[in-house]
């Protein structure tokens, strides 16, 4: 299936007690030696165990994925980005146009070789990122020709690929008739496909119905500038999304065309990777994000924490709001409820998104007080989202889960809820009457009812 890389499958973001099991190739080893490696990064820091390698279930929460994705096949990413990578221990994914490997400003063959040997991923960004004719059912004898040629020009390269990545560009439309044409040779698309381009956080996980709707996420394509000093604000923009992302549960692609020294591109690949690192964010190749989606229950327990940052304990972008949360603020440090984590001030209107909950009854909790010690009442309400079969999000009603009145003391409110099959992502919505703040110490989403 997915090419088999020498320096193993996750790159060197394997926890060093785990480098044993590199090396092996049963997928259950390597599912466990994944599981076992992101245990150890989320638990890093806490007393908490992670767990042996075998026992794949004992993950206890969610966590997103971060892919650092490439795209043209341009001079810059050898030239640049793979050392950058290299130097920080991290694997990429290339989208490499085929039919221009060795041209002027492009990769050459070699280059491409060496990558791929490095366990970076390479898949196929088509043979001459022709938008329009992708886009157009009628030219289906030249998606035939263009195909086999460019699978042709990898497999000489001694690289099979299971990534397919749609060109963007004027005409490019994602049809029925592509999917079906690309499905006995691809296992994902990168690219936007239906997904509205409003739409944020345009990936999605419910990818066992829909192997093909893998858009790009969380970050979109990184902006070029004509400066570093003009890519500050933009990078400063991805960090907080890959916060966010990451403890929403969501998989985030940062996205660049080109890497170059002079627009202060190549300096934004390394903030990036700089960022991920300094704070053990799991890092993956697309064709290993695109398997951890497909196989949830192998990653996750049943009784999983789906709300990857229930105690508000992490701030990576440093921002003063809890990663993952809309309109909410930390408390001062000395407010404090239970030991872990730290509390949230919330206004009416906070919220997060849950990205692929698990299907089925699913247990919904908080603990709660009123911020400014008079009485409130706080409701909670879920809207979920599902994709229908053109690849488009479908917004279900916003549905009240829970009701509260709230009072100067702590007090825990649970309910139980319903996650459809379908369902994407969710969003939890808190409305406060009269509007006020209140303060919640854990907000908690669990499967098995
Ligand atoms: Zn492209």
């Amino acid at each position: 299936m997915l090419a088999r890389h020498r320096s193993g499958p996750y790159g060197t973001a394997i926890p060093s007690r785990l480098r044993a099991l590199r090396g092996t190739t049963s997928i259950q080893s390597l599912t466990a030696a994944f599981v076992a490696a992101v245990v150890g990064i989320l638990l890093a820091a806490s007393t908490a165990r992670a767990g042996d390698a075998e026992s794949a279930k004992e993950w206890p929460r969610r966590t997103g994925i971060v892919v650092l994705q490439f795209d043209d096949g341009t001079a810059g990413h050898f030239t640049h980005a793979f050392p950058i990578l290299e130097k920080y221990g991290l694997k990429g994914s290339f989208g490499v146009v085929t039919g221009n490997l060795g041209k002027s400003g492009s990769l050459a063959p070699d280059q491409v070789v060496k990558m791929h040997r490095a366990g970076h991923e390479i898949h196929d960004h088509t043979l001459a990122h022709n938008a329009a004719m992708w886009g157009d059912p009628g030219r289906k004898a030249e998606w035939a020709e263009h195909t086999e040629k460019s699978l042709k020009i990898l497999r000489d390269l001694g690289i099979t690929t299971r990534g397919w990545n749609h060109p963007g560009g004027k005409g490019s439309q994602w049809t029925s008739e592509l999917h079906e044409f690309l499905l006995p040779s691809y296992d994902y698309v990168a690219g936007r496909v239906n997904l509205e381009p409003e739409e944020r956080y345009n990936i999605h996980w419910n990818l066992r119905d829909h192997p093909f709707s893998l858009g790009y996420g969380g970050l979109g394509s990184i902006p070029r500038r004509d400066s570093i000093d003009a890519s500050r604000d933009d990078i400063a923009g991805v960090k907080k999304r890959i916060a966010d992302g990451i403890q929403q549960g969501l998989v985030v692609i940062s996205l660049w065309h080109t890497v170059k020294d002079e627009d202060g591109t190549a300096w934004g690949v390394e903030e990036v990777c700089k960022f991920v690192r300094q704070h053990n964010l799991p890092t993956m190749r697309m064709a290993d994000a695109v398997r951890a989606i497909q196989h949830p229950r192998e990653y996750f327990d049943e009784q999983v924490e789906q709300i990857a940052n229930p105690g508000f304990l992490c701030d990576y972008d440093e921002n003063g709001r809890p990663d993952g949360y809309e309109g909410c603020r930390y408390a001062s440090e000395e407010i404090r409820d239970t030991a872990d984590g730290r509390v949230a001030e919330f206004a009416s209107d906070g919220a997060t998104w849950i990205y692929g909950p698990e299907p089925g009854a699913t247990r919904f909790s908080l603990r709660a007080r009123s911020a400014e010690g008079t009485p409130c009442r706080l409701v909670v309400t879920m809207t979920s989202t599902e994709i229908d079969k053109d690849d488009h999000y479908r917004f279900g009603e916003p549905q009240q889960i829970l009701a509260a009145d709230l009072g100067a003391t702590w007090s825990e409110h649970e309910t139980e809820v319903t996650v459809g099959p379908e369902v994407d992502r969710i969003r939890i919505t808190l409305e406060i009457s009269p509007p006020g703040k209140v303060q919640v110490s854990r907000l908690s989403w669990r499967t098995g009812g």
